[in-house]
């Protein structure tokens, strides 16, 4: 019979059909069976990349929404016209980092050369200060250390006096609690 002669070759033609999808020619750089890669002038791993990609600058982007929803709530003071002087160099989380250097226009090195140079000159001022208007470069969207010194009871008082009302300062169990959270989330 016609059918029974041609099963083997059917099979032959189905394991065959098998065997290429997983070949390594049409298998995506991460090593995975890649069928897009069959449709002409589709890079599938770079499709793949640029969804990762985006969905971690979404994630990344909610993350720091929850940061800023976390120190949005802190109290806020006026502080001495002109002064700078808890701008020394602070620690930030990894997102923290990346928003200031994005914020600051500057490059992730030049922020760096900058933090070694004044380092060796015995200065510890913040690379992020403008050295011009001796402001903060990146106070919008600058680190929860800053925002939080001057508004908990402690050690991060304002040595001049600037602070918010007495009833609304943090306690350092709470301000602990923020930078806990704040360094989770900005991993
Ligand atoms: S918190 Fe105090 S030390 Fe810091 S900038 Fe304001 S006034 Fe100056
Ligand atoms: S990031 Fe801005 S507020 Fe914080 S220490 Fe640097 S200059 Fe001061």
């Amino acid at each position: 019979m016609v059918l029974t002669n041609d099963l083997p070759s059917v099979a032959c033609w189905v394991s065959q059909m098998a065997s290429s999808f997983t070949s390594s020619n049409i298998r995506g750089d991460f090593g995975l069976p890649c069928f897009l890669r069959v449709l002409p002038g589709v890079n599938c791993c770079a499709i793949v990349l640029s969804l990762l990609i985006r969905a971690n600058q979404m994630n990344n982007t909610a993350k720091l929404a929850k940061i800023d929803a976390l120190l949005g709530g802190l109290p806020a003071f006026q502080c001495k016209e002109g002064c700078f002087d808890c701008c020394g160099p602070v620690i930030m989380s990894r997102m923290e980092y990346m928003r200031c250097i994005q914020a600051s226009g500057r490059t992730a090195e030049d922020v760096k050369r900058q933090m070694q140079k004044n380092l060796k000159q015995g200065i510890y001022t913040c690379p992020l200060l403008d050295p011009e208007t001796k402001k903060c470069s990146v106070y919008t969207v600058r680190p929860a250390i800053c925002r939080l010194f001057g508004v908990v009871k402690g050690e991060l008082l304002c040595p001049h006096g600037c602070a918010p009302e007495s009833s609304a300062l943090l306690t350092d169990a709470q301000s602990r609690e923020i930078l806990r959270k704040v360094e989770e989330l900005g991993k």
